[in-house]
């Protein structure tokens, strides 16, 4: 790097990167007085990919909404909240569906599973993310941020007194510098701070495009013969299969979006499925050729912008930060879209960096030691995903184990969200940061079991069925034999909740409706173990209290989308069809 002088620093804080990260950072922290800085290489709106959301993500929104003061980012968390304040381009999730195929062979409707979202509880998204991004960048404006787009970061230097950033145009001097740039990580490049290869033990490399024309997959797999309690089209759909997956995320999935396109990746392990000597696309075409009911959904379909082939997605940093600087979760690491946990890993990263941020800007004190919690929590929740995608991937190969492990994992969906769901409705009603603090610290992570956890029983399930898949992968456990295991281990646990059917094998539909609702709660009252119960029983009412609130719930919004599909009344509330 050239020598810059070591000028004052014109910025508390810059961040590299508007992706969300960047930019939901900066709103928070221009939001409470942080002298902020943006800088992004590209333009806005450019193509983002990572555009599912899940329970967890949204409800990390609602948190650094309330507790940082900006109330935009909630909109983000509910479907009707993106409708109505910001596009009409994102489409709807209310489901995770899962096919499961077999090469060569008609899908068996036995083989599927739907995680349907109560929408009681949350209304997920599509996010279509250069439309989402774009606005949330003018957010970050509106609070003071400054924004400098296509301006790329060349290099950054740290010194006593803060740090610079160098452009091919100038330099920019700011106290602390958080790395938002994702894959591609300015930091992680200069300080050489990636592990190569990755210390993850799981592999898969990606393919992905926008698309039009796809068909809905109810079409393929009507809802008369499947019996699933939502449409796949009104979801993220997973086509699973050994060796790897495919997503396919609509935005066009409702009557009132104006979006046609449609998300398609698929994701394949490399050790499997090698790169064949042919272009990204006609890998896609050749590949969804060899499952007779995948193939018909893209009969139609057409790319919209060239399909993007990546070598191993997997990448890990050694450090993730340091004196006056620190690594968003993307730059620091990532795993695969599978579970869409990515956004979530951003709004958790952010949650804890954003008040460490601001007391250290406050004390003009920017000591490693103020930020070292941020390695040990970015790095345990990359480790974390390496074992829930590494443990997925190795029970594709086999329909019997995917189906015990997905039961483990909707298991743990609930117990994650349940926690967040209370510490936001506690945090909503005392305000006291302390009662977040078990979100920073997540019991279900952890790897060693305290003695007088309430929840041993718990971890001790969620660390056997990881050692046990583990064994499998590793050619040291049959998988059949394992699979009955898991479902034994489900069965005979008192902590899972019955009504949501996880440990009966004949249910492949985790509904909960009102009526398994309102079971759930009989049950976290009367016959769960104590602590679990509470878990659940607060997770469930504490949060409803304060799904219904203003601000929260957008009532006309809700009303307008149910209508849209009322057949004369409804004809003003859809966007029309061309004659
Ligand atoms: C194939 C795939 C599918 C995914 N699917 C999902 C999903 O369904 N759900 C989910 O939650 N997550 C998903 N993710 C993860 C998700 O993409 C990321 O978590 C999310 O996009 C991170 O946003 P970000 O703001 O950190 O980074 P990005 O959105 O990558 O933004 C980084 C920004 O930094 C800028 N930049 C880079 N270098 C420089 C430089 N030198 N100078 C200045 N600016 C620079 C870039 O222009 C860019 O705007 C997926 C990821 C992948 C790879």
């Amino acid at each position: 790097m050239t020598d810059h002088p070591r000028s004052t620093p014109d910025y508390d804080v810059a961040i590299i990167g508007s992706g969300l990260s960047g930019t939901m950072l900066a709103a928070c922290l221009a939001r409470n007085g942080a002298k902020v800085l943006i800088v992004d290489g590209a333009t806005h709106p450019r193509f983002a990919i990572g555009e599912s959301t899940i329970p967890a993500t949204s409800m990390m929104m609602r948190l650094v909404s309330e507790r940082y003061g900006v109330p935009e980012i909630k909109w983000l968390s509910t479907f009707e909240g993106v409708q109505s304040k910001i596009n009409t381009t994102s489409g709807v999730k209310r489901n995770f569906g899962f096919v499961y195929h077999r090469p060569g062979e008609r899908q068996d409707p036995r083989e599927t599973h739907m995680f349907p979202i109560p929408k009681v509880t949350h209304t997920e998204s599509h996010f279509y993310r250069q439309d989402i991004d774009n606005w949330m960048l003018t957010v970050a404006a509106k609070y003071g941020t400054t924004v400098r787009q296509q301006v790329r970061i060349t290099g950054v230097e740290v010194d006593d007194d803060g740090v610079t950033l160098a452009h091919t145009g100038g330099h920019f001097r700011a106290k602390f510098v958080v790395d938002a740039s994702g894959f591609r990580s300015v930091l992680a490049e200069q300080f050489g701070l990636r592990e190569e290869p990755s210390r993850f033990r799981h592999q898969s490399r990606s393919l992905f495009t926008h698309m039009v024309g796809i068909r809905p997959y109810d079409e393929i797999a009507p809802k008369s013969r499947y019996g699933h309690p939502s449409p796949w089209h009104d979801g993220t759909l997973h086509h699973l299969f050994p060796g790897g997956w495919m997503w396919v995320i609509p935005f066009d999935n409702h009557l009132r979006g104006t979006n046609d396109l449609c998300s398609v990746g698929l994701q394949l392990d490399p050790r499997v499925h090698p790169v064949p000597d042919c272009s990204p696309e006609e890998e896609f075409r050749r590949f969804i050729a060899r499952f007779p009911d995948i193939e018909p959904q893209f009969a139609e379909a057409r790319s919209v912008r060239d399909w993007t082939r990546t070598g191993r997605l997997q990448y890990s940093s050694r450090q993730t930060v340091g004196y006056r600087w620190c690594l968003t979760s993307h730059a620091a690491g990532f795993l695969d879209p599978l579970f869409s946990r990515g956004l979530s890993n951003s709004l958790e990263t952010m949650h804890a960096l954003v008040h460490r941020l601001l007391s250290a800007i406050a004390d003009d004190d920017f000591s490693v030691e103020r930020f070292e919690y941020m390695q040990e929590f970015e790095q345990g929740l990359l480790d974390f995903n390496d074992d829930l995608v590494a443990n997925a991937y190795t029970s594709f190969g086999d329909w019997r184990l995917w189906d015990a492990w997905f039961r483990i994992w909707s298991l743990g969906q609930f117990i994650a969200t349940f926690e967040v769901n209370r510490a936001y409705a506690r945090f909503l009603d005392t305000r006291d940061p302390a009662v977040l603090a078990p979100l920073e610290r997540p019991w279900w992570r952890g790897r060693v079991i305290p003695q007088d956890s309430p929840y041993g029983a718990v971890m001790e399930l969620l660390q056997q069925v990881n050692d046990m898949t583990r064994a499998v992968q590793e050619g040291r456990a049959e998988s059949g034999a394992t699979a009955e295991e898991l479902l034994r281990l489900l069965r005979e646990a008192d902590f899972v909740p019955p009504a949501w059917g996880l440990a009966d094998p004949n249910n492949q539909w985790t509904d909960a409706s009102f009526l398994e609702i309102g079971r759930t709660l009989r049950w976290a009252r009367k016959t769960a173990p104590k602590a679990v119960g509470d878990l659940t029983y607060d997770g469930l009412t504490l949060f409803m209290k304060k799904r219904f609130s203003r601000g929260e719930f957008a009532v006309g919004e809700e009303l307008k989308h149910l209508l849209a599909r009322w057949p004369v009344i409804g004809k003003r509330l859809r966007v029309p069809t061309p004659k």
